[in-house]
């Protein structure tokens, strides 16, 4: 292939170019956008989490207004049972309303009984509550930390030309048949052109014969020889 040993250069930039364009098309992740992402997926477990200890809180609280708004209705009944017992003197209506004092009273000790389970509980609960509120409040903080580790790690980044720009501006200095031949060895190698070092091609990393090394180096500087190997142009020059 004809080019002028000026832009020979050029080509090897072109190929480079091209090369890191393919590397980063896969967009990489960081250990600090990996530490962010790990950081979010806790904090939405230790959010559910803590909602799922306040929902037992608030159960567990109107489990204890039932307990004593039945423990007042039936300290009510208790005293107009009572109330009744003192004007009542026909034997059945007497017995019947002693019975009526009687359940009632054993009916509160049974829920005076709940009641105080149901507060020891709730007080577990509380706590429980407390340290998964205290979890969110860290690991928003750990979020937070994250995030900032990311954009610091952004903003010292060195900020790299665009390779896209850089290719078009390289394809603009050659002939345009230079490029669609280095972009023709490109699809068929993968390489297209590489450095030659004296020994081995840079494209395949084969370490040329005797006699295909020579035929590199006699070829005439305004050529772009070829690998033997692998096809891919070597630039020999890149002073
Ligand atoms: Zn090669």
């Amino acid at each position: 292939m004809k080019l002028d040993h000026t832009l020979h250069k050029t080509l090897l930039q072109l190929a480079n170019a091209v090369r890191t364009q393919d590397a980063n098309a896969v967009p990489k992740t960081t250990p600090e956008q990996e530490a962010v992402e790990k950081a979010v997926a806790e904090l939405s477990r230790n959010r559910d989490a803590a909602s799922a200890a306040q929902m037992a809180v608030d159960d567990m609280e109107n489990e204890i207004l039932r307990i004593q708004s039945d423990e007042r209705k039936l300290r009510r009944r208790k005293k107009d049972s009572q109330d009744a017992l003192g004007a009542e003197t026909d034997e059945d209506r007497r017995r019947d309303l002693n019975h009526d004092v009687y359940t009632a009273k054993s009916r509160i000790a049974d829920l005076m009984s709940e009641l105080q389970e149901a507060h020891n509980e709730i007080h577990a609960l509380r706590n429980n509550r407390d340290l998964a509120q205290s979890r969110v409040k860290d690991t928003e903080r750990k979020v937070e930390e994250a995030r900032a580790a990311v954009e610091q790690a952004q903003s010292a980044a060195p900020t790299v030309e665009d390779p896209a720009v850089v290719i078009a501006r390289l394809e603009e200095q050659l002939p345009a048949d230079v490029v669609a031949e280095f972009q023709a060895q490109r699809l068929e190698n993968g390489v297209g052109a590489a450095l030659f070092n004296g020994r081995s091609c840079g494209g395949c990393a084969m370490v040329l014969p005797a006699s295909g090394i020579s035929e590199i180096r006699n070829t005439p500087k305004d050529e772009v020889p070829q690998c033997p190997e692998c096809g891919s142009y070597l630039i020999t020059d890149i002073s």
